[in-house]
C-alpha cells in the first residue's frame, strides 16, 4: 500500500511549494460527501473541493453523463468543430441567470479565465479601461485576475507589477464597522481622487465574498452599485463563481437581492467537478468582442458541459435551492448556541448554505488564525475537513455538498460542537 507519508515525500520533491497543499493526506476515491484517503481513512467533505461538488462527489447522474459522452468524443474545439450540447447548455443558462432580456453564454475553462474575459468584454462595449473590485475579494490568480483580488498575501506576493487601472473600495463588514453607505462613498471619493465614472469599464463584485470570508453583501449596496452603473454606463459584473448554483438557498445569490447585474461569471459547482465555467450577460454586451476575440482551445470541453446539464438537472429533482436553505438553518443555529459559551466566535455569517464562524480574540477581539487552525485540527482527528478564509485567515467557512445524507450532517454537526469546544 502507498503510505500518505510517502506521497508526501515525493509531492514536497516533485511539485513546488507555490501550491501551497493544505491536507497531508491523499485521495483515493469520494462519493457524494465522504472521502476516503490512500491508507483507507474516511473524512467528511466540507471542502467539496472549494465549493465545487454541490452535487457531491460522483453523483450517479454526473458519471452517467460524462459516460455517455466519453462514447461520443471528448474534444473537437468548439471553436472549430461546434456541437448541440453547448447550444443547449447556453440556452438553458440563459433562461436561468438573473438578467431579463437577451441573454448570451461564453464558455471557459477556470473561473479566473471567466472574471477575465468578463473584463474584456466589458471593455470591449465600453471602450473604457477602469475596472473597480472589492478588498477582500478574490477573482482568480492570473494577473488581471490578482490585479482585481484584493489581499495580498499570499495571493499577490512577488507577482507584480499587475494591469493598470483596478482600484479597490472597502466591502461591508458589520463586524469591521464598515457600512453599505461607507463602501458607496467610498466609491464616489474613488471617482474624486482616482478615476472619473465614465473611465470605468465595470465594477466587479461577489455577492457573498468566498475566499474573503462569506461576507454578504447588503441589498442596499447592490442597489447602490446598480444606480451607479445605470447612470454612468459601467457594467455591473457579478462573481457568482463561488456562490452560485444553489450554494445560498437561490440558484444565483443575486437572486436575494432582486438587482439584475450585467454579466454574471460562473464556474465551480457548475460542472461538479469538471473543468467548465462561462460568462453570461446581457446579448448586446456579449457581442461586444469580435469574432475570434473570445475563446479557448478546452473551452466547452464536452465532457464538462454534459457534467454540467446533469447538474441543472440534479439541482431541480433534488430541490437542492431548498436543501441548502434548510441545512444552512440547522447548521446556523449550532453555530449560534456555540457563540453563547464559545467567546471566541465573533459572528456567525450565512446566506442560504454559504455559512461561516469568524473567530477573534474575546480580550482583544483581534482576529485569530490560531484559533481556526485548532478548530480545523481538532475537527480533522474527527474525520471531518473543514476550510478556512478571510481577510486575517481567522474564517471558517462549511461548504458541504448539498446532497449531503441527513446522518452524516448530523455526525459532522457533532464534531464541529466538540471542536468548537476547545
Ligand atoms: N472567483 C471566485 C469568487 C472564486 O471563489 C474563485 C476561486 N476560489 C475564482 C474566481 C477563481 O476560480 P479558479 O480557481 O477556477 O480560477
Amino acid at each position: 500500500m502507498t503510505t500518505n507519508s510517502e506521497l508526501k515525500t515525493r509531492r514536497l520533491a516533485a511539485t513546488p511549494r507555490g501550491v501551497g497543499v493544505m491536507c497531508d493526506f491523499h485521495a483515493q476515491r469520494a462519493e457524494n460527501a465522504s472521502l476516503w484517503d490512500v491508507e483507507g481513512r474516511e473524512y467528511i467533505d466540507f471542502a467539496a473541493g472549494i465549493a465545487v461538488l454541490n452535487t457531491g462527489h460522483r453523483h450517479p447522474r454526473l458519471v452517467a453523463a460524462i459516460q455517455a459522452q466519453l462514447a461520443q468524443f471528448t474534444h473537437t474545439a468548439y471553436q472549430i468543430v461546434p456541437y448541440e450540447s453547448v447550444i443547449s447548455l447556453a440556452e438553458r443558462l440563459n433562461a436561468l441567470v438573473p438578467i431579463s432580456g437577451p441573454v448570451k453564454t461564453a464558455f471557459f475553462t477556470t473561473g479566473a479565465e471567466a472574471l477575465e474575459n468578463a473584463v474584456k468584454i466589458a471593455r470591449a462595449h465600453t471602450g473604457r479601461p477602469g475596472v473597480i473590485a472589492f478588498g477582500g475579494g478574490f477573482h482568480g490568480r492570473t494577473l488581471m485576475t490578482l490585479a482585481m483580488t484584493g489581499k495580498v498575501a499570499p495571493y499577490k506576493l512577488g507577482f507584480g507589477p499587475f494591469p493598470a487601472d483596478v482600484f479597490h473600495v472597502p466591502f461591508p463588514s458589520a463586524l469591521q464597522g464598515v457600512s453599505a453607505a461607507d463602501s458607496l462613498a467610498a466609491l464616489a471619493r474613488l471617482f474624486k481622487a482616482d478615476i472619473e465614472p465614465t473611465r470605468v469599464a465595470a465594477i466587479v463584485i461577489e455577492p457573498v465574498q468566498g475566499e474573503g470570508g462569506f461576507n454578504v453583501a447588503p441589498t442596499e449596496l447592490m442597489q447602490g452599485l446598480r444606480a451607479l452603473c445605470d447612470a454612468h454606463g459601467i457594467v455591473l459584473i457579478a462573481d457568482e463563481v463561488q456562490s452560485g448554483f444553489a450554494r445560498t438557498g437561490k440558484l444565483f445569490s443575486m437572486q436575494h437581492h432582486g438587482v439584475e447585474p450585467d454579466l454574471i461569471t460562473l464556474a465551480k459547482s457548475l460542472a461538479g467537478g469538471m473543468p467548465l465555467s462561462a460568462v453570461a450577460g446581457r446579448a448586446h454586451i456579449m457581442d461586444a468582442p469580435a469574432p475570434g476575440g473570445l475563446g479557448g482551445t478546452y473551452a466547452g470541453n464536452p465532457l464538462a458541459v454534459a457534467s454540467a446539464h446533469a447538474v441543472l438537472d440534479v439541482i431541480v429533482e433534488e430541490k437542492l435551492c431548498d436543501r441548502a436553505a434548510e441545512l444552512g438553518s440547522r447548521l446556523v443555529s449550532r453555530l449560534l448556541d456555540a457563540k453563547e459559551s464559545n467567546k471566541a466566535i465573533a459572528e456567525v455569517r450565512a446566506q442560504g448554505s454559504m455559512v461561516a464562524i469568524e473567530l477573534c480574540d474575546p480580550a482583544t477581539g483581534a482576529p485569530d488564525a490560531e484559533a481556526v487552525k485548532r478548530v480545523q485540527a481538532k475537527a480533522m482527528e474527527h474525520g471531518l475537513l473543514l476550510l478556512s478564509c478571510g481577510m486575517y485567515g481567522n474564517v471558517i467557512r462549511f461548504l458541504y455538498p448539498l446532497t449531503i445524507p441527513d446522518a452524516l450532517f448530523e455526525r459532522a454537526l457533532n464534531i464541529i460542537d466538540d471542536a468548537l469546544k476547545g
